[in-house]
């Protein structure tokens, strides 16, 4: 994972760069650099082995030409693998393995081998269209063994780059194409691999007892081909723009990364941070930060799983305030609540300043009401040990801290936090939650303090600036995240001082543009908790960044996810059903607020609203769904309506309806194409049981969907088109949520013998989804 880390002179940029950009093979002879002794950047552990697979074989005698469609790597090197695979034989996946005095761990070995080169070296020469030499990517460390070396990746991809703007429009958009259907095709194979080790199924004990040592190969090796698709992938991102199809993450074997979330966990580093960042970040990003060896500067995690942090999770009950140094034992300090209470009364906004007199401090409430009244508001975590009501108040060390951080915020300026502006009693604390928009909103500075945060410099890295932000506790509860968004203005309290948290103002990466792989997602990541310029006059979001922002965040009340939502949309809090037990009925009131959902809504992993016409719903925005949908504002074109969720799909219509069952595969044939679909009911994604008659693949651009092509698997939502319902008009179907499958295009290889076919066909309509 050099690549992560390099970071080359101007001048060897230039030079390698161009070298690599003229090239037609990359090779790199690295005897005389190891030999003098020149300063080589080292190895950066964990390594991967190269496991020495003939790549190049005989390539001066046979002319084995590069294969821009990445599936026939294998093809053209006599390789069967994908007949293997379905069947876990290993052995059938070359002639040269059914050699009998071949040891079952000889042929696993060379089939991981095989996979090795394929996934990385073939990935990399079917993307950039040259031949990459293995001593191109990989150097013997200082015993001679061979390991991956990924310091030349970056000028590789500049080559890749330089060529991809050289071409037409036209061209480029075949290219970028080409690139995407290459990486779609490793994720593939992933899920293939998965599906022949995943821990627990009869085919891992199939294959742990044929082939002993294979699984703990493929392990081994396939964390670097996923760091490999990431680069491509971010590379490929920076010119396919806004225009072009997005590339997604490609994930990677969970077990093969289990020693390096151990490592992070020593480290100090949450599971439960650990578990969203594997589902919401790329891979790079967390071995970086692996690799990195940094610790988490506030540790206190072991308490903490991967379902849920405790120690970010306070227990309101059993809550107690912290000083601001564990030695001090001064009182707690409040404003006169009978003031605050009068200016939520009167809809205002009440602040307070803080006064030194001879008998000690005090803390004078004001009242704001005008726009132009400034204020400084702090925006926090209560776990940090600053919550508290106006009631009980805080303590008075904490209290002249926050009054210093105020006066170098906005110098003059009184100031509001929740723990001495919203009142305890009823009804005074939900009139203040209703006015929080207008706080933050209004608000001339927000300030935000958190413990972890506090560690950082402002001369870090990039990197470890953005990742310390995106790894807070601040980041991570529900509240926060309009408290970021709303604001005009906000700073984060460094150790070294305040810090302007703007896009503009956020550190840059020194590595090369083409390789910021882990400062770009964490950028993005970032840059997201701040309004894009289409949303800094009206402050609305949209419901699919919502739920990408709200899907890993916690609170302690889970009826508050609906009220904070309802802040971001600009909807009155008290438009919602006011039972706070009636969950289902606050988010279908919600959606039918928002009208304007994500086209792939439907696509989003979680517990579903059980009533009809909402049983495509989320029933929670803190869902942990390992799939996002679409945040583009030109995307929220599926309506809520009170009949369903009116929306344009694209879905393989089957002849005759199915009974949809765990751990079933379902066979369809096109008879127009003759193609052949597997639809299959992973018993993970805990569907009911259900009839289903139709599968909807993914939207992604406007008549652009996640089709599979031949030997990919795709998601698929599976309907029951037809079910009763009311007058919809001619154009729209009515379709009935069923619930996730997995759909997968094949040829008749992959079909059980016997296997009766489904007739099907692609159809694109308007559906009322209930
Ligand atoms: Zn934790
Ligand atoms: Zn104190």
């Amino acid at each position: 994972m050099e690549h992560l880390f390099f970071s080359p002179t101007e001048q060897a940029m230039a030079i390698e760069s161009n070298a690599a950009f003229l090239a037609e093979v990359h090779d790199r002879d690295w005897s005389a650099s190891l030999a003098s002794n020149q300063d080589l950047m080292p190895h950066i552990a964990p390594t991967t082995p190269w496991l020495g697979f003939d790549h190049q074989r005989e390539r001066d005698k046979e002319w084995i030409p590069i294969q821009r469609d990445l599936n026939q790597y294998p093809v053209v090197r006599g390789w069967t693998i994908l007949q293997a695979w379905d069947r876990g034989d290993l052995r059938k996946a070359h002639p040269s393995l059914r050699d009998p005095t071949l040891s079952p761990c000889d042929v696993g070995e060379r089939v991981a081998s095989m996979i090795q080169s394929w996934l990385y070296f073939g990935l990399i020469e079917a993307i950039v269209g040259d031949w990459v030499d293995v001593s191109y990517l990989a150097r013997p460390d200082s015993s001679g063994r061979m390991l991956l070396y990924s310091r030349n990746l970056v000028y590789l991809m500049y080559a890749w780059l330089r060529r991809l703007q050289e071409l037409t429009a036209e061209s480029r958009a075949i290219a970028l194409h080409n690139a995407h259907a290459n990486l779609m095709t490793v994720a593939t194979c992933i899920q293939k691999l998965l599906a022949w080790s995943d821990p627990g199924t009869a085919e891992e004990q199939w294959t742990r007892s044929n082939f002993p040592g294979y699984i703990e190969r493929i392990y081994e090796v396939t964390p670097a081909v996923i760091r490999l698709t990431d680069a491509i992938g971010a590379t490929r991102d920076r010119i396919a723009g806004e225009s072009g199809i997005r590339v997604f993450a490609i994930a990677g074997l969970a077990e093969a990364y289990l020693d390096r979330n151990a490592r992070l966990r020593a480290r100090g580093w949450c599971p439960f941070l650990i578990a969203c960042c594997l589902h919401d970040m790329n891979d790079s990003v967390i071995d970086w930060l692996d690799a990195a060896q940094r610790a988490n500067p506030t540790g206190r995690h072991d308490e903490c799983t991967h379902a849920a942090c405790t120690a970010n999770n306070v227990d309101v009950a059993r809550y107690q305030m912290q000083h601001c140094t564990a030695d001090c034992t001064c009182h707690p300090i409040r404003p006169n609540v009978d003031d605050v209470i009068r200016a939520i009364e009167n809809d205002t906004i009440p602040t307070v300043r803080l006064t030194k007199t001879a008998s000690g401090i005090k803390l004078q409430t004001e009242a704001t009401c005008r726009a132009d009244d400034e204020f400084v508001v702090f925006s926090h975590v209560w776990a940090d040990g600053l919550g508290s009501t106006a009631e009980k108040g805080i303590y008075e060390c904490q209290a002249l801290r926050l009054a210093e951080i105020a006066e170098e915020a906005k110098p003059g300026c009184p100031w509001w936090i929740d723990s001495l502006m919203v009142p305890e009693r009823s009804p005074y604390r939900y009139m203040a939650i209703r006015k929080l928009r207008d706080v933050y909103t209004n608000a001339t500075k927000v300030v935000v303090i958190d413990k972890s945060l506090s560690q950082v410099r402002n001369d870090d890295t990039a990197e470890i600036v953005l990742w310390s932000i995106v790894s807070s506790s601040w980041a991570q509860r529900l509240w926060t995240f309009q408290e970021s968004f709303l604001p005009t203005y906000i700073d984060i309290l460094f150790k070294d001082g305040l810090r302007s948290f703007e896009p503009a103002a956020l550190p840059r990466s020194l590595l090369p543009p083409v390789i910021q792989v882990v400062w770009r997602i964490l950028y993005d990541r970032v840059g997201a908790l701040r309004p894009n310029r289409a949303q800094q006059l009206t402050r609305r979001t949209n419901l699919g960044e919502i739920l990408a922002a709200m899907n890993w965040r916690t609170t302690s009340r889970r009826s508050d996810e609906t009220l904070a939502a309802a802040a971001l949309l600009d909807f009155d809090p008290w438009s919602l059903p006011e039972d706070e037990q009636d969950s289902e009925g606050r988010m279908e009131r919600l959606l039918l607020l928002v009208s304007d959902l994500p086209d792939d809504i439907i696509f989003f992993t979680c517990p579903k609203l059980r009533r009809k016409p909402f049983r495509w719903a989320p029933a929670t925005l803190m869902a942990r769904s390992p799939t996002m949908v679409d945040i583009s504002h030109d995307h929220q074109r599926a309506k809520c309506t009170a009949e369903g969720l009116l929306t344009r799909q694209r879905f393989l219509e089957f002849a005759d309806s199915q009974m949809g069952q765990d751990g079933l595969q379902y066979w369809f044939r096109d008879p127009e194409t003759l193609e052949i679909y597997g639809v299959y009911w992973d018993p993970e994604t805990k569907n009911n049981p259900g009839m289903f008659n139709a599968v909807v693949v993914r939207p992604i651009e406007d008549d652009q969907y996640v089709q599979p092509e031949m030997n990919q698997v795709v998601e698929g939502v599976a309907l029951f088109l037809g079910a009763e319902g009311g007058d919809l008009g001619e154009d729209v179907s009515q379709a009935a949520y069923i619930g996730r499958v997995t759909i997968f295009q094949g040829d008749e290889n992959d079909v059980p013998e016997g296997t009766a076919f489904i007739m099907t066909s692609w159809k694109t309509e308007m559906l009322c989804i209930t």
